[in-house]
C-alpha cells in the first residue's frame, strides 16, 4: 500500500514536472517569437540603445529614453523616481520596450545585513538565501529589477578590499552561496513583482588580482581558472542566474571585457548560458587604457565581439555600434544576439507586463519588523568566535560594571559595513545601544579609547590628509562617534569594570573597491589601545569589525576572547549582544584561512603540496621566521558547547561510473548547552595527472544537538565532483585512493580513505 501511494506520488510528480517542462519550453518560444517580432522593427539605433545602460538620468539620457535607446538605468532610487524614467520609455518611446533599472544591493537594500564575508560564514545557505528574498523584496519596491550581485569571485588575498563582498577563498563554498544569493534575489519566478535579476559578477577571476591590487592584472593558468575561479560562477548559473558581468581587469593578457575564451566559449558555448553579460563600470572604454584597442570604437568592436551585451555607464555601444555596422566592422547579427538576451532578461523579469512598481509598497516593506527580526538572526549567524579562554563567554548576566571601549562602541555608520545600497546609519544599533537595551539596570562605562583612523584607502600608500566624504558605495554616511577618546581614559574605564568588551577594527571604507591594504594591522592607535587596556589585568573580549581578516597575533596571545564580527549591519548591536550575553550562541566559520601575518599571503587551505611538504632538516617548504600555518584555518568556529565525530563510515559502491560516494559520521555534543556545529566534509584525491590540492571541500552541513544529544550527520557526494582537470583540460575521474575527512575544519577532522574503481 505504502509502495503503491509512492509509486502514484512519483508519477503524478513525474507528469507535473514532464507538463511544468513543456508548458515553460512553450512559454519560452512565445517569448522568443516576441523578441523576434521586436527586433524586425528595430531600428539599428534602437538596436544599439537596448545594449547601453546609463548611470542615472542626464537630460541627454531623457531625450535618448524618448528614441528608445536606452535598456538600462542604474542608481535611480525609489518608486517614484523609476516610474517617471518608465513612463517616457513606455509612452513616448516608438516600440515602447522597457528599461530595466539596476543598483548594487550588495547586503540589503534598506535593511543592512551582514556583508557577504560575514552571512558567507554562516555556512548557511537557507537563510542566506532568505536574506535576499527580504533585499529583494525591498529593492523592487525601490523600483529596481535588476541588483548587481552576487559577487561570486574567490577571494584568497586579504588586501584586496573587496574581500569583504564575496564569499571567501575556496571555490565550493562560494558556489553553494552564490546559488543561495540567485534563488533568493529572483525567487520561485524573476517575473514576480517582489523578485530581482541577480547579475554574478565580476566574470572572470577578478578576485586573483596581482598583490592583492583593486584592478590589477591576473595571470593564472587554465587549471586555476577553471577550478577555483570558475566554479562559483557556474553554479550560480545552474541556479538561473538571469545575468553576468564582465570584469575590469586583464586575465591573462586579455581583458575579461574582450575575452572571448570565458564570455563566449565557457559562458555560452560550454555552460549554455543564455543571458545578457553586462560590462563593469567604463570596462569597454578601459580596453584603450589595457591598451588592446587603438580607440573607442575598437574597443566597442571587441567586447562585444568576445561577448559583453550590454555597456555600463560609459556610453560607448550607443555611440560607435550602428557606424560599426554600417562599415561592415561589425556583423549585425553580433548585435541582435546581443539585443536578443537583453531582451530575454526584461521578458524574464515579466517588466513588459509589469513596467512599473506600485509606490505604495516601500512604505510597508522597508525595515519591516520580520527583515530585522532576519537581520538580527543572520547577524549572529555570521559573527565567528575565534577564541574563548576558559569559558569567558557567554558573559554573565548578573556582571554589573561593564567597560565598552574603543572606536566602533558607538559608531553607528560602521556597523554597515560598504556598500550599503539605501542603508541608513541611523538605522543601524550600535554595540553599545544593543547591551544597553539588553542590560538596562548595569553599569554600563563607555570610552572610545582612540579616534578610528578615517584617512581613507589610500591611507597605507602615504598618502595622509582628510578622509574623503563616504560615499553610497563605500559607506554610509555618519555620525560622529560619541565618548571620550584617550587611552588614558579608556584604561581608567578599564580599571572600574569588572569586564571588559574592546570593539576594534577597520573603518567601513578600508574595505570593499580600491580599498587595498598592504598590512594587515589595526589602522591607527588601536594597538596601542589594546595593550594598554589589556594592561589593567581585566578580563578582556574583543570584538573584531573589519570586512578582513586583521594581524591579531598579539591580541590572541593575551586576551582571553576573540570574536570576529565583521560588520553586522542593521542589527550588530542587538546580534553582538545576544551572542555575547548568550541569549545566542556562535556558529559561524571562517569562510578564509586567517594569516598570521602579511607576508604568508596568499594563504588558503587547498594549497597542494610540495616536492618538499615537511622534512627533518632545512631544506622544505616554509618561512625562516615563522609557521605556514594559519592563525585559525578555514572552517574554524568555536561555540560554547563542543563536539565529538566519531564512527566515520565510507561507502563507495563503483562511484567511477557516475555513483555516487556516501559518508556518514556521528557528532554528539559533548557539552552543557545547546550548539550548533558546521560539519564539513573534505576530500583528497592521492595521485592525480594534475597535482591536487591537500583537501578540498565537498560537503557541509548544519546540526544542531541539545547537550548530551548526538547525530549521524550523512553526505552524498557524486563521483563526478570528485574529479579534475588533466593537463589537456578534461575532465577525469582518476580511480585509485582518495583521503576523506568528515571535520570542524579543513586541518582537523575524523580520517578515513576510499577507492575510486570503474
Ligand atoms: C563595480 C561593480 C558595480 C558597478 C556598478 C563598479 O565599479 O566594480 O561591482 O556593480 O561599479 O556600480
Amino acid at each position: 500500500m505504502v509502495r503503491f501511494h509512492r509509486i502514484a506520488g512519483c508519477t503524478a510528480l513525474l507528469l507535473f514536472s514532464l507538463s511544468f517542462a513543456l508548458g515553460q519550453e512553450k512559454s519560452n518560444e512565445a517569448v522568443e517569437r516576441r523578441i523576434d517580432a521586436l527586433i524586425k522593427q528595430m531600428t539599428l539605433e534602437e538596436k544599439a540603445g537596448q545594449l547601453a545602460q546609463y548611470d542615472g538620468l542626464s537630460p541627454q539620457t531623457t531625450e535618448l529614453l524618448k528614441k528608445g535607446e536606452v535598456g538600462s538605468l542604474f542608481n535611480i532610487l525609489g518608486a517614484e523616481n523609476t516610474n517617471a524614467a518608465q513612463k517616457i520609455a513606455m509612452e513616448q518611446s516608438r516600440l515602447k520596450i522597457p528599461v530595466l533599472f539596476g543598483f548594487d544591493v550588495i547586503h540589503g537594500y534598506r535593511t543592512v545585513f551582514p556583508v557577504p564575508i560575514g552571512s558567507a560564514s554562516s555556512f548557511d545557505p537557507q537563510l542566506i538565501e532568505q536574506s535576499e528574498r527580504i533585499a529583494a523584496k525591498e529593492a523592487s519596491a525601490a523600483g529596481m529589477k535588476w541588483v548587481f550581485a552576487p559577487m561570486v569571485d574567490v577571494a584568497r588575498d586579504p588586501r584586496w578590499g573587496r574581500m569583504v563582498e564575496g564569499a571567501g577563498e575556496d571555490p565550493y563554498l562560494g558556489g553553494i552561496v552564490g546559488a543561495a544569493r540567485v534563488r533568493g534575489f529572483q525567487g520561485a519566478n524573476p517575473a514576480d513583482p517582489r523578485s530581482v535579476l541577480a547579475c554574478l559578477k565580476h566574470y572572470a577571476a577578478y578576485g586573483a588580482v596581482e598583490g592583492g591590487r583593486d584592478y590589477n592584472t591576473v595571470d593564472i593558468s587554465e587549471q586555476t581558472l577553471r577550478e577555483v575561479y570558475l566554479p562559483p560562477f557556474h553554479s550560480a548559473i545552474n541556479a538561473g542566474a538571469a545575468t553576468v558581468m564582465s570584469a575590469f581587469q586583464d586575465l591573462n593578457g586579455v581583458p575579461a571585457s574582450a575575452n572571448h575564451h570565458t564570455l563566449t566559449d565557457i559562458l555560452r558555448g560550454e555552460w549554455k548560458f543564455e543571458g545578457p553579460v553586462v560590462s563593469d563600470y567604463s570596462s569597454v572604454n578601459e580596453l584603450t587604457v589595457h591598451a588592446v584597442a587603438h580607440n573607442q570604437e575598437e574597443a566597442v568592436q571587441m567586447a562585444l565581439t568576445a561577448g559583453v551585451d550590454m555597456d555600463m555607464a560609459d556610453g560607448l555601444y550607443g555611440k560607435f555600434v550602428s557606424d560599426l555596422v554600417k562599415s561592415g566592422k561589425l556583423p549585425i547579427s553580433v548585435v541582435e544576439e546581443a539585443v536578443r538576451r537583453v531582451l530575454r532578461a526584461k521578458f524574464k523579469a515579466g517588466l513588459f507586463d509589469h513596467p512599473y512598481t506600485d509606490p505604495q509598497r516601500a512604505q510597508t516593506e522597508m525595515l519591516a519588523p520580520e527583515n530585522l527580526a532576519l537581520a538580527r538572526r543572520m547577524a549572529q549567524e555570521s559573527i565567528v568566535l575565534l577564541k574563548n579562554e576558559n569559558g569567558l563567554l557567554p558573559l554573565d548576566k548578573q556582571t554589573r560594571n561593564i567597560a565598552l571601549i574603543g572606536p566602533l562602541v558607538d559608531d553607528k555608520a560602521n556597523q554597515l559595513g560598504s556598500w550599503v545600497a539605501n542603508g541608513r546609519a541611523q538605522d543601524a544599533v550600535t554595540p553599545h545601544e544593543g547591551i544597553s537595551s539588553k542590560l538596562p539596570n548595569h553599569n554600563i562605562m563607555v570610552s572610545r579609547g582612540v579616534d578610528l583612523d578615517l584617512r581613507g584607502p589610500h591611507y597605507d600608500s602615504g598618502a595622509t590628509g582628510a578622509a574623503p566624504a563616504p560615499s553610497t558605495a563605500t559607506g554610509a554616511a555618519g555620525e560622529a562617534a560619541s565618548g571620550p577618546n584617550s587611552i588614558d581614559d579608556a584604561v581608567s574605564t578599564a580599571k572600574k569594570a569588572d569586564v571588559v568588551i574592546l570593539f576594534l577594527g577597520e573603518a567601513s571604507i578600508y574595505t570593499g573597491e580600491a580599498s587595498s591594504r598592504s598590512t594587515l594591522d589595526l589602522p591607527g592607535d588601536q594597538q596601542k589601545l589594546l595593550e594598554a587596556v589589556v594592561g589593567t589585568g581585566k578580563p578582556v573580549v574583543l570584538v573584531l569589525e573589519s570586512g578582513r581578516p586583521l594581524n591579531i597575533q598579539w591580541a590572541n596571545d593575551h586576551v582571553q576572547a576573540i570574536l570576529q564580527a565583521w560588520y553586522p549591519g542593521s542589527q550588530a548591536g542587538n546580534a553582538i549582544a545576544d551572542l555575547l550575553f548568550g541569549d545566542a550562541a556562535p556558529s559561524a566559520r571562517m569562510p578564509i584561512s586567517w594569516p598570521r601575518t602579511v607576508g604568508q599571503i596568499p594563504l588558503y587551505y587547498a594549497h597542494k603540496n610540495t616536492g618538499r611538504p615537511t622534512s627533518p632538516d632545512r631544506w622544505h617548504t616554509g618561512y625562516q621566521f615563522e609557521s605556514m600555518e594559519p592563525l585559525f584555518p578555514f572552517g574554524y568556529g568555536l561555540t560554547y558547547t563542543s563536539f565529538k565525530y566519531s564512527n566515520l563510515q565510507v561507502e563507495t559502491p563503483s562511484i567511477a561510473s557516475s555513483g555516487v560516494l556516501r559518508v556518514s559520521a556521528d557528532i554528539s555534543n559533548e557539552g552543557k548547552r545547546e550548539g550548533t556545529e558546521v560539519v564539513q566534509l573534505y576530500v583528497h584525491d592521492r595521485v592525480a595527472p594534475t597535482s591536487r590540492p591537500v583537501r578540498e571541500l565537498k560537503g557541509f552541513t548544519r546540526v544542531t544537538l541539545a547537550p548530551g544529544d548526538h547525530k549521524k550527520v550523512e553526505f552524498s557526494v557524486n563521483a563526478n565532483d570528485l574529479g579534475s582537470y588533466d593537463p589537456s583540460m578534461k575532465w577525469v575521474v582518476p580511480q585509485g585512493t582518495y583521503d576523506i575527512w568528515v571535520a570542524p575544519n579543513a586541518i582537523e577532522g575524523e580520517k578515513a580513505e576510499f577507492q575510486v574503481t570503474n
